[in-house]
């Protein structure tokens, strides 16, 4: 009866699940899907989202299955490198930039939340269908999988939103909200088995959206195969038409490889590496307008059901985690759990819808994009005829104040802390 409800066992729903638990505040989180299985492609966290991870006592297990990302390398579709920067560690934060499988990061969160918690404290095969609340506590109203026959009601102190982009709890609170808004560009993404490339931790962009665009990052080493590592990749190319967001609807190579015909160079062959992808799956790049409040009461959002985004900026996941943080602090330090909701909003509202409308505009590949525009999609012959180094360096870093990752955002809020 006392405990928070969560609900969704994704990224921001059990990370916050083990700060409550960290702070010693009762939870119970409630997943739709009848089993938590492992899905998903690539995701980065950035040294903003590993520092709280790292709180939380996860950055050993982390370290051994993701990749820390070293530098971030950016090209035009010429293969001409324009831009390098270290990241992570390699740039002197405290904390590494991982680039991991969303698969494992959940479950090693999943993993964390059961012992530490207790298993009986994440119940699976409950789809939310509603929220409602009085003055001494929430409601919520769960069946047992989207569309399900069977429902139940759960009891709790306050309900949190970890529902994701089609959060329905989100659509209850804005029943006018729409469908997330599709961006015009495609995406197609999958991992393929390759030997390192650049760096072997580098996070390379390339190209530009108009003619094609691809992110390639490796996110786990795979052992005993010949040195080989599993990298990611992301083929995003503006398209007219596009189906509706499943994660988990297959693509085809033939509807986007052509753009890559000619990739051909000395630090990879693209069309090779995207043939040998073990599996590729199709989505949209979508996100939703930011929303004027996320608190009602006893109940607010959290991650992408309160501000998704376009993956533009490494940061959906990070924001989520950012979020969880927060929010657990304000329900630790007010007695008062409207009062306490209030002021995660407050905390977090401005800066993620910074973040969302800067990643339709400005994120790190509006790099490529000055470049693909400076040079009418040419070759250059040098890179600081076209633009200088010190304009690349604001471009990135404006977009890690942003984001709130710039080392000055980290260092001012530890010593904030101490
Ligand atoms: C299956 C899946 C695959 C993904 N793959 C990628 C990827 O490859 N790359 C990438 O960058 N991002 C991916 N994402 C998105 C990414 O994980 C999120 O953008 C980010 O981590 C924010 O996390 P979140 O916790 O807010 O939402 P999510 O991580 O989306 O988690 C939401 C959770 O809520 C559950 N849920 C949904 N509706 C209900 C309901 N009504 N009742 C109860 N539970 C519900 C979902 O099953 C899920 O476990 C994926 C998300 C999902 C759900």
């Amino acid at each position: 009866m006392d405990d928070i409800i969560i609900v969704g066992a994704g990224i921001g729903g059990l990370t916050l699940g083990l700060v409550l638990h960290s702070r010693g505040i009762a939870c119970r989180i409630f997943e739709s899907a009848a089993e938590i299985r492992p899905i998903g492609v690539g995701i980065n966290l950035l040294p903003h989202a590993t520092k709280e991870l790292a709180a939380l006592g996860l950055e050993p297990a982390l370290a051994q299955v993701a990749i820390a990302t070293a530098d971030a390398a950016f090209f035009n579709r010429f293969g001409q490198l324009i831009y390098r920067e270290p990241l992570g560690r390699a740039a002197g934060y405290e904390h590494p930039q991982f680039s991991i499988h969303r698969g494992d990061l959940q479950m090693i969160l999943l993993d964390a939340f059961r012992a530490r918690a207790g298993h009986d404290r994440l119940i699976t095969h409950h789809h939310c269908i509603g929220v409602e609340q009085d003055e001494a506590g929430v409601n919520v109203h769960f069946s047992d999988g989207p569309g399900g026959a069977r429902s139940s009601t759960v009891r709790g102190r306050v309900a949190i939103a970890c529902d994701g982009i089609n959060s329905a709890i989100r659509k209850q609170f804005f029943p006018d909200g729409g469908e997330p808004r599709y961006s015009g560009v495609n995406m197609w993404r999958g991992v393929t088995r390759w030997k390192p490339m650049l760096s072997g931790a580098s996070m390379v962009r390339a190209g530009w959206l108009s003619h094609g665009k691809m992110v390639i990052y490796p996110i786990r080493e795979v052992s005993g195969a010949d040195g080989l590592q599993l990298i990611n990749w992301v083929a995003e190319i503006e398209t007219a038409t596009y189906r509706k967001r499943d994660w988990n609807r297959t693509g085809s190579i033939e509807d986007f490889i052509g753009a890559f015909a000619d990739w051909h160079f000395d630090w990879l062959d693209v069309p090779s590496f995207i043939r040998a992808a073990d599996s590729v799956l199709e989505f949209p790049m979508v996100d939703q307008d930011p929303l004027p409040r996320w608190s009602f009461g006893r109940v607010t959002l959290l991650g992408d059901a309160a501000h998704p985004m376009v993956p533009r900026g490494s940061n959906g996941a990070g924001q989520a985690i950012l979020d969880a943080r927060a929010l657990a602090s304000a329900l630790f330090e007010t007695g008062d759990p409207v009062a306490a909701l209030a002021a995660y909003e407050k905390q977090r509202l401005e800066a993620t819808t910074r973040v969302v409308l800067t990643n339709r505009t400005n994120p790190p590949d509006a790099i490529l994009r000055e470049v693909f525009q400076r040079t009418n999609d040419r070759p250059f012959k040098a890179i600081d005829d076209i633009i200088s180094r010190d304009e690349l360096v604001a471009l990135s870093e404006g977009y890690k104040r942003i984001a709130g990752y710039s080392q000055e955002a980290l260092y001012s809020q530890q010593a904030l802390r101490k």
